[in-house]
Parts: C-alpha cells; sequence; structure tokens
C-alpha cells in the first residue's frame, strides 16, 4: 500500500511542486490548504486529496476517516514579505498555533514532519555565506518579525517535540522561485519579470547592491524531500542555491533575458530588508550529497515562459472588464 503523506500549505507555489514530485512518486498525498495566498487552480491535474482547513484550527479528526499517516510536509505559511506583512497576525498563529497542530498530528500517526523554515531566522546576518550554527540577527518588533520570530518560533517548538521523541527535521528554505509563483505576491522575481513582459520600470530597491541567492523549485523540492526520506531528526538544514547576485545583476538579467527595453527605477529600501544572504550548503552536502543543478539562466527561462502566460491571461480579463 502507498505511504500517505500530508502537505500543509499544498496549494502554494512550493506546496504544489512537493505535490506534484510525491504524487509521481506513487505516494498518496492530502494536502490541507486555506487558499490565504495559494490557489486551487496550482493542484489542477495532480493527484492530491485537496481539503480547505486552516492549520491554526486543529485538524486529527477531520483527517481521522483517511487512515495512518507516514509523512506531514509542514508549508503552510505565507512567505512573501508583501503577503506576510499584510497577514501579520494569521502568519504568527500558522507558525505557532498551525505548527503546534500539525507536530500533535505527526505525534499521534508516528509521522516524521518536517518543517519548511526559513534563510529569514538569520535575518539581517552578520557573518556570511550563513551556516546552520549562526544565531542570526533579527529585529522582533520590525515589519518582518510576524514572520521571521513565528518561524524562529515554530523551530523551537519542533526541537522540543523532536527532543521528547517526534522524529522532525528542519529545512531551512532559501530563495526559491519558478512557475506557480503568484505575479502580484510581491517578490522580486515575479515583481521584476511581470515588469519587464509589460515593458514598465524595473522597481529594484535601494541601490540594488543587497544580495540574494536564488534557487529553482525542482532542486528546492528535491532537497525537502531528501531531508524528509532519511534518518535524520532533530536537526537543522539550509537548503538553497549558494550563487549570490546582486539585485541589480539580477534586474539585469531579467532585462536581457527578456529583452525588454524597460529602464530600472530606485525605490527606497524596505526597513530590516536584509543585505546580503547566501547559504552555506556544506551540511546537506556531506549528509545527503543534494546540491543544486538547475542553472540561474535556465530556471529564469522556464519562469518567463510561465509569467509570459500570467501576463497574457491578465490582459484577456482587462480586455473583457
Ligand atoms: P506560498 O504563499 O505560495 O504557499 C504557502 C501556502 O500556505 C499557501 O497555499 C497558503 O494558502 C497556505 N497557508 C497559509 N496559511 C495557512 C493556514 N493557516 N492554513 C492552511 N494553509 C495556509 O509560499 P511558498 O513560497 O510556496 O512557501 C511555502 C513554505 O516555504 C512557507 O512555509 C514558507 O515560509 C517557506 N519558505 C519559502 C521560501 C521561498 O523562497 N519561496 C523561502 C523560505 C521559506
Ligand atoms: N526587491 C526589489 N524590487 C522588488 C521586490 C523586491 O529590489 O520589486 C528586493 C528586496 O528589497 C530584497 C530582494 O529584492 O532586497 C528580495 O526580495 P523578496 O521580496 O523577493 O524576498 P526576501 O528575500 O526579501 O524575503
Amino acid at each position: 500500500m502507498a505511504e500517505r503523506i500530508l502537505v500543509t500549505g499544498g496549494a502554494g507555489f512550493i506546496g504544489s511542486h512537493l505535490c506534484e514530485s510525491l504524487a509521481k512518486k506513487g505516494y498518496e498525498i492530502v494536502a490541507l490548504d486555506n487558499f490565504a495566498t495559494g490557489k486551487r487552480s496550482n493542484l489542477r491535474k495532480i493527484p492530491v486529496k485537496l481539503i480547505k482547513h486552516d492549520i491554526t484550527k486543529p485538524f486529527a479528526k477531520k483527517l481521522a476517516r483517511l487512515g495512518k499517516f507516514d509523512f506531514v510536509f509542514n508549508l503552510a505559511s505565507p512567505a512573501s514579505p508583501v503577503d506576510y506583512q499584510k497577514l501579520s497576525i494569521p502568519t504568527l498563529l500558522v507558525g505557532s498555533l498551525g505548527m503546534k497542530n500539525s507536530l500533535d498530528f505527526a505525534k499521534a500517526n508516528s509521522a516524521r514532519l518536517l518543517q519548511a523554515s526559513t534563510s529569514e531566522v538569520y535575518g539581517d546576518p552578520l557573518i556570511h555565506p550563513q551556516t546552520e550554527g549562526y544565531w542570526g540577527n533579527v529585529n522582533p518588533i520590525g515589519p518582518r518579525s510576524c514572520y521571521d520570530e513565528a518561524k524562529r518560533y515554530a523551530e523551537s517548538l519542533c526541537m522540543a517535540y523532536a527532543r521528547e521523541g517526534t522524529p522532525v527535521v528542519l529545512a531551512r528554505i532559501f530563495n526559491t522561485y519558478g512557475p506557480r509563483m503568484r505575479l502580484d505576491d510581491g517578490r522580486v522575481v515575479p515583481n521584476l519579470v511581470g515588469q519587464a513582459l509589460r515593458n514598465e520600470p524595473l522597481t529594484v530597491y535601494g541601490d540594488g547592491s543587497q544580495t540574494r541567492s536564488f534557487c529553482y523549485v525542482s532542486d528546492l523540492v528535491e532537497g525537502l524531500e531528501k531531508l524528509m526520506f532519511s534518518s535524520l531528526q532533530g536537526d537543522v538544514f539550509n537548503v538553497g542555491n549558494p550563487e549570490e547576485h546582486s539585485i541589480l545583476e539580477f534586474a539585469q538579467l531579467v532585462k536581457q533575458l527578456t529583452g525588454a527595453s524597460s529602464e530600472i527605477t530606485y525605490l527606497p529600501l524596505p526597513q530590516d530588508d536584509p543585505k546580503r544572504r547566501k547559504p552555506d550548503i556544506s551540511k546537506i552536502k556531506a549528509a545527503l550529497g543534494w546540491e543544486p543543478k538547475v542553472k540561474l539562466e535556465d530556471g529564469m527561462k522556464e519562469t518567463i515562459a510561465w509569467f509570459k502566460k500570467e501576463v497574457r491571461k491578465n490582459k484577456k480579463k482587462e480586455a473583457l472588464q
């Protein structure tokens, strides 16, 4: 019989790719999502049982009739800075109550749980590249704290359950991109690609010297699966692509790949925006042999093709209004 997997946040960007990949491998998948930032259509054509549910409310009873679960991927949480600042209280609650409900569910099922944590636990990092041993530099009352502190609390709760015997592994995910990102989620990839495709100016915040390291979603999903299907537990791993680019370089790459003649316009840098970010991935590489394979240019070509269709759809909708 196929092993059963719960994916919270399964209708989101990463969640839908994870469900697609797990379904191809023959697992039985149940996704819980409240559609706060995800979409039912992300799971169209993917054999997944999708249930609308807010995981800040317990869900063990709702899922009891489906039988025992073997694995829980806990991905539910707004992830884009624009989304989580709009949804600051729900973000804090999904990282606390939602995390507890997922851990209780895993414990009751004797299932392994993988928590989708984030490079944001390092805040505006004072060491570079970031290793798992770094404790971070987070402003606890700033506009990003609803996300950063929720994810830090979630890690702490996971470790408390792990110390009591629940098999939990933490994945600190760094900036990930690919098809099914929402054009309007406010992150740098959809913003700049959408602007380039509409021939609008590309909005670079600050002077564009801040850096990020972009991981294509198929690589990320492979890293998450390797972690889940290993025997590692009670431990934390960075998962991301260590190739670092300034945001200005990234804007230039978007212009080149889209062929847009858009200008670059400079807007104020948001408060507490991390200045540099690059994962040290030696820990996961040594433990599981995982490292990303997809080159930024190749991943961006796939992503641009997706956003082209989205821009076309939006134009059609506008024409009908
Ligand atoms: P996303 O917003 O596309 O997906 C998140 C999903 O969670 C959405 O479908 C949303 O509707 C759902 N959700 C939110 N609150 C919920 C709740 N209370 N109950 C049920 N469902 C809920 O974001 P994503 O980029 O796919 O991120 C997925 C996970 O990975 C998140 O936990 C995020 O923090 C983490 N992560 C992502 C990145 C990245 O670069 N994309 C980086 C670090 C960490
Ligand atoms: N950014 C930008 N222009 C945009 C959106 C974002 O210059 O239109 C910058 C943002 O200030 C940050 C980086 O791009 O320095 C990555 O932002 P994103 O929101 O994608 O994710 P973050 O890594 O900050 O969570």
